[in-house]
């Protein structure tokens, strides 16, 4: 850790600065390195962990890592089974939350991920410059960018900003001043025996109504629009299993209330009443309905502390002020400022189904902050990639490996595809894994891109997308069971959809 104490990066010129040492920064920076792009690394907090020396605030984690896998531990297939540790450039610093984990649960606690991120770090040598806060942003006459610190200023000509949505947000409604944040959460005790009025049915809120069961005398938990359970979403978005005990406790009648209904307004009780009233109205037949509460929570959500961005001209959209990104996660508005880690969800993919990626997540992030590392490589320093030639008869078993065993494809589906290109000249080449929206959209020579989807049925099915002539078409494989597309059906229909383009 000698490196860290000696405080890298001092202000001055860089090629290229990322701001954050959450998972985000750390993944993007490590990638980075392996490209070989010198750039430095800022963050304003004194250690490596980003949110997660914070939050889950009950202190345990909603993805999971799995000792024992279909496959060996620390193999690229493994990633699959383990959503929490970050992808190293070297093989030997891989699956580095596995060894931290007490196996009490397979959803490693707070503690066990900050120290996984902590390893991270100190095992592959990462240089971070800590306690130093990004504050103000300037354009320079010669379109580079102007940082300014907490130590001064620093110039760039490519930003990567990883400052995660992590930022307190509450709606407007009367009264909403009254009620605390998710983030002013107190020890558990404090609601020993007491009425709590959680606002928000996303995972916040059902984190903080699981944790307070033991404890809480009564729980309500509303807000306009039913709970959507992540079993039926198929993805992150809904509430995850790991928190459904509430609902459970609400089916079945032990003391929590699920209510959807409008917050209409939050008052001080008075005359010897409840510290606090809540006064809704519920989304099915308009009726008021009156809470009394001892503590108020909103779990309303979270933004993006963008700073003075959006002056710069950086468009934001939605409730998590995200910034518009294209496919490689660039400003749609300022060339030269990219985002990673969870504020990647700006670039949203197709969204086949209505199921969104995984880019709010660690497990989604990780391959974005990859790809991303590459593309900058690429298009701001020059760098050429290495595109291994594929002969034409083994494309089908190379795809039908990396549909089976990929991990990007795993976790960000219908988001990143295995492609490769098809030059009449060059021959077939692996371009490696690439966002699937730039792919249908920025047209290109001849091209197949490889990609998982689900449908909402549970179902996960690799999709085979062929770019011929400029036209691109779509092609679905049957579901397997087991997700194993190593079979002969499998293979069959792949050849099948192959011949279209590879004849
Ligand atoms: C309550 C909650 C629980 C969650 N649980 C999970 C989970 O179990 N599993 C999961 O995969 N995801 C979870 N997430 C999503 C989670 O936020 C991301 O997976 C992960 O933390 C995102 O990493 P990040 O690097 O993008 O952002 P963060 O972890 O938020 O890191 C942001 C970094 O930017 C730095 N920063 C911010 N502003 C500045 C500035 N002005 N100057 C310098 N540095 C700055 C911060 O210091 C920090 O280092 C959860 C989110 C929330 C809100």
């Amino acid at each position: 850790m000698a490196e860290l104490t000696e405080r890298p990066f001092p202000p001055g010129d860089y090629p290229l600065i990322v701001v954050g040492s959450g998972p985000g920064g750390l993944q993007v920076s490590s990638a980075l390195r392996g490209y070989g792009i010198e750039h430095a690394l800022l963050s304003a907090e004194e250690q490596p962990g980003g949110m997660f020396r914070r939050w889950p605030f009950f202190q345990r984690l909603l993805s999971w890592t799995k000792p024992y896998a279909p496959v060996a531990r620390g193999t690229r297939p493994y990633e699959r089974y383990d959503w929490n540790s970050l992808i190293p450039e070297t093989d030997e610093h891989r699956a580095v939350m596995v060894g931290l984990m007490d196996g009490t649960s397979y959803f490693p606690s707070r503690p066990e991920m900050q120290a996984g991120l902590e390893a991270f770090v100190s095992r592959t040598g990462l240089p971070v410059r800590f306690g130093c806060r990004w504050t103000a942003t300037r354009r320079l006459d010669d379109g580079r960018f102007a940082l300014e610190t907490s130590d001064g200023e620093y110039t760039a000509g490519t930003l990567v900003f990883a400052v995660g949505v992590a930022e307190p947000w509450r709606p407007t409604s009367p009264g909403m001043e009254l009620a605390a944040h998710y983030a002013d959460t107190q020890p558990v005790e404090h609601y020993a025996d007491r009425r709590i009025f959680i606002i928000g049915k996303q995972n916040s809120g059902f984190e903080l109504a699981s944790g307070m069961l033991p404890w809480a005398r009564r729980i309500v938990i509303a807000s306009p629009s039913p709970a959507k359970l992540s079993v039926n979403t198929h993805s992150l978005v809904g509430i995850r299993a790991r928190y459904v005990q509430p609902y459970e406790d609400h089916v079945l009648g032990g003391g929590v209330a699920i209510l959807d209904a409008a917050i209409e307004g939050i008052e001080r009780g008075t005359g010897g009443a409840a510290p606090f009233r809540v006064i809704t109205r519920r989304s099915t037949d308009s009726v008021e309905m009156v809470f009394e509460a001892d503590d108020v929570i909103a779990a309303t959500g979270f933004v993006a502390p963008l700073l003075d961005l959006p002056a710069l001209g950086v468009t934001t959209f939605g409730q998590s002020r995200l910034p518009a990104q294209t496919p490689f996660w660039e400003s749609a508005t300022i060339p030269g400022i990219f985002f990673a880690g969870t504020i990647g969800q700006g670039s949203a993919g197709l969204k086949k189904n209505g199921i969104p990626s995984n880019s709010g997540a660690v497990q989604g992030a990780r391959y974005n902050a990859r790809v991303l590392a590459g593309h900058i490589a690429r298009s701001r320093f020059g760098y050429v990639p290495d595109r291994p030639s594929v002969a034409p008869a083994d494309v089908l078993e190379l795809l039908l490996e990396e549909l089976t065993l990929g991990p990007e494809l795993w976790h960000q589906r219908a988001y990143l595809a295995r492609v490769l290109s098809l030059d009449p000249g060059d021959g077939i080449r692996d371009e490696g894994i690439l966002p699937l929206a730039w792919f249908v959209d920025a047209g290109g020579p001849d091209a197949i891109a490889a990609t998982l989807e689900t449908d909402g049925t549970g179902a996960v099915y690799p999709v085979i997308y062929l770019r011929r002539s400029g036209a691109v078409s779509e092609h679905p494989i049957e579901a397997h069971p087991l997700l194993d597309y190593r079979t002969e059906a499998a293979r069959r229909d792949l050849a099948a959809i192959l011949a279209l383009i590879l004849a």
